[in-house]
């Protein structure tokens, strides 16, 4: 596995894979859901390239982009063990040079869910996004389903831009007790990480009522709401239940499936989570 950090070097290196390359981009400090995308990704590619970069862009005024969690010596061994073939690892200051002022925008579904609370969160996935595809020209990009909306973002873009890229969205891992795995769940405490569960116990609850034929997207909502609230560590942010092409959210019967998804914080630590419920 060889390691790369400037964008002379990754060009080098690209240009010795044999095709077809599969991406999996990343923040780092990996866990099972990151490696599910690279173990899928090394069985359809002959090469595959992980990228680890903590875009600064894509954090807002007050996140936690100084606190995000990093440990690369350790995030390499487990991409090595993955048979990973390049690793990326670019410095923000290539990406961002001195002037950088060109930027990469998804106009509508950008706005719902986490774009309404996380103003240009998904400026810099895309621009970061656009600029690790022109770096690493892969024929298979690898996200999880856990980012729902940014998946859905990219695969826009990607047809927009017309992209020659397949998108391959993965499932969502979980923790024994459903908890979304996430570098971020690091900053949970112990009671906080016990309280983390109440997220999928509250959208199972709503899948369970939607597979009993429940298709009031206000019922489905309010039983979310409900579980969240019964969880004093819990203050959620938003619980939605929107179409699953357009992220708008429902009105009236749900007909073409859902996706329910929220952001809840479980003390000074904002969760995401979401299920997609078929048609
Ligand atoms: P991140 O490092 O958080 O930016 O995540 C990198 C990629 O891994 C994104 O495509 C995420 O959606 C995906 N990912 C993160 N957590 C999970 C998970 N628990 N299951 C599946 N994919 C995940």
């Amino acid at each position: 596995m060889k390691t790369v950090k400037t964008f002379s070097e990754l060009r080098v290196a690209r240009s010795k894979l044999a095709e077809p390359v599969g991406l999996v981009p990343t923040m780092g400090y990996l866990h099972e859901g990151h490696l599910s995308l690279a173990r899928r990704a090394r069985q359809e590619c002959t090469s595959l390239i992980a990228t680890i970069f903590i875009n600064p862009t894509q954090f807002g005024p007050g996140e936690d982009l100084s606190t995000y969690p990093r440990d690369i010596p350790r995030d390499l061994e487990l991409l090595e063990k993955e048979g990973v073939d390049l690793v990326w690892i670019p410095n923000a200051i290539d990406m961002y040079p001195l002037g950088f002022q060109s930027w990469v925008r998804v106009s509508e579904l950008t706005q719902p869910l986490e774009g309404a609370r996380r103003p240009e969160h998904f400026r810099g996935v895309t621009t970061v996004v656009t600029k690790l595809f022109n770096a690493t020209m892969p024929q298979k990009a690898y996200f999880g389903q856990k980012d729902a909306q940014q998946a859905a973002v990219i695969r826009r873009m990607v047809s927009d831009l017309n992209y020659h890229i397949q998108i391959v969205v993965c499932p969502t891992v979980r923790e024994p007790d459903g908890l979304a795995m996430s570098s971020r769940n690091t900053y949970l405490d112990k009671d906080e990480r016990r309280a983390a569960a109440v997220l999928y116990r509250a959208l199972n609850t709503a899948q369970d009522a939607y597979l009993k034929g429940e298709r009031d997207p206000n019922i489905l909502r309010s039983l979310m709401n409900a579980e969240l609230i019964s969880e004093p560590f819990a203050r959620p942010q938003y619980v939605s239940c929107a179409h699953p092409d357009t992220l708008m959210e429902h009105f009236g019967r749900v007909e073409d499936g859902a996706l329910l998804s929220m952001a809840v914080y479980i003390g000074g630590t904002r969760l995401i989570d979401n299920i997609l419920l078929e048609e």
